[in-house]
């Protein structure tokens, strides 16, 4: 039985890995769960999967869930979480927090040696170089939840090294796919949270809507495969079947195919090195018929090339780019910014926050509460 933990478990990839749990009996055991603030929701999941500790990092939602639940241990707040990550004894946590308020978890699991499961991606595009370094110290796996990453992950797994050349991770397009400049300054937040193939979080479907979601993804593949931003490509794929293919050395291109469904790469990353039964349609291409390809418009979607840009950057440039991000993505849900604001908001943060060398998680910290308070600025302005 592996000694399973799961954070951000009231969430799109905690409420699916828990169904993934629920259909492996015996293969896990659950050592703890956590939440930001949807305490009632938290608490009848450790009721429903038989969990006796769980942190919940608001801390009057805390209280609440330890006034409701006397079966179990509750822990508050941001050190609550710390501390049930360092001692739930778990071989495997899964990182489901969105936000750079996953990267802290991150560390200390890695820190502890525990493998992690990481659906956070922004615990690498924060933190990717000392992350990886943690890993390498440590011999802590990170095994990717990203549905492209999982990909790339296995296609590589039987690839030696230095055979693989490109890496390309395919993008649905969003909702607004084919949409110039110019027609996307006024589009609703309730169309951006329309997205063609997945049901996600609000904070990742406006990311894929922008196409930072996959800015951020570059970031996330450069980091867990090693591999220069140069060859790292982006295609924009509106069917979501082909997840990411890895070009070889010989002239061959590998790609991963399945219809879009997080599960599967949950079951993945949780059942690692096993694979297990996942109940997904059968994928028949003569029904699926149509396999479209086009580039990335990086007029429109200007999100995309900040990243890249970040990236080239380096240092806390992705750090920078990556809280300024949240904050305007926040912004946008609650009203007070623009669709097109997103990258405004973002360019001007970068601007006005050199890229600076990482010296510690620290050093990570203080770039991410600097960014936030610059963006903040920058959508007063605007308002
Ligand atoms: P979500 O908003 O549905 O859930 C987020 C979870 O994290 C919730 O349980 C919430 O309580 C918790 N949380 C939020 N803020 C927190 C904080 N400050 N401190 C502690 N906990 C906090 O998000 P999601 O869509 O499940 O995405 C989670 C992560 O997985 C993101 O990094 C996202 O980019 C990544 N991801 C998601 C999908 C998907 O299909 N949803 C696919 C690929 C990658
Ligand atoms: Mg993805």
């Amino acid at each position: 039985m592996k000694r399973l933990l799961i954070l951000g478990a009231t969430g799109s990839i905690g409420t699916q890995a828990l169904d993934v749990v629920a259909r492996a009996p015996g293969a896990f055991e659950l050592v703890g769960l956590s939440a930001e603030r949807s305490h009632e929701a938290l608490v009848a999941q450790a009721r429903d999967h038989g969990v006796r500790r769980i942190a919940v990092s608001d801390p009057d939602a805390a209280a609440r869930a330890a006034e409701a639940w006397t079966d179990g241990e509750v822990l508050a707040g941001p050190e609550g979480l710390v501390r049930l990550v360092a001692e739930a004894g778990a071989d495997l946590v899964l990182n489901a927090i969105v936000g750079s308020a996953g990267l802290g978890p991150t560390i200390v699991a890695l820190t502890e040696g525990i493998d992690v499961a990481l659906a956070n991606k922004e615990s690498l595009v924060v933190g990717g170089e000392l992350v990886m370094a943690l890993c390498e110290a440590t011999g802590a796996q990170l095994i990717p939840v990203d549905s492209e990453h999982s990909a790339l992950h296995q296609l590589i797994a039987g690839e030696r090294p230095g055979t693989v050349e490109r890496l390309t991770l395919t993008a649905s397009g969003g909702p607004f796919r084919g949409r110039s400049r110019a027609e996307l300054s006024d589009v609703t937040v309730e169309a951006a949270l329309r997205h063609p193939t997945w049901a996600m979080g609000g904070k990742i479907t406006i990311d894929s809507a922008t196409l930072m979601n996959k800015g951020l993804e570059v970031i996330e593949a450069h980091w867990l495969f090693g591999t220069p931003y140069d060859r790292i490509d982006v295609v924009v794929h509106p069917q979501s079947i082909v997840h990411a293919l890895v070009g070889l050395c010989d002239g061959a291109t590998l790609a991963h195919l399945g219809h879009p469904d997080m599960r599967v790469p949950i079951a993945y990353a949780l059942h690692h090195p096993d694979r297990v039964d996942v109940p997904v349609r059968t994928l028949d291409l003569a029904q699926v018929g149509v396999l479209e390809f086009e580039p990335p418009d990086l007029d429109a979607f200007p999100c995309l090339r900040l990243a890249r840009e970040a990236a080239a950057a380096g240092g806390t440039a992705t750090c920078v780019l990556n809280a300024a991000n949240e904050v305007a993505v926040h912004a946008f849900l609650s009203g007070r910014l623009g669709f097109m604001g997103i990258p405004a908001v973002i360019d001007a943060t970068l601007a006005q926050l050199p890229a600076a060398r990482v010296h510690s998680f620290d050093t990570l910290y203080r770039a991410d509460a600097e960014a936030r308070r610059v963006a903040t600025e920058s959508i007063e302005v605007r308002a």
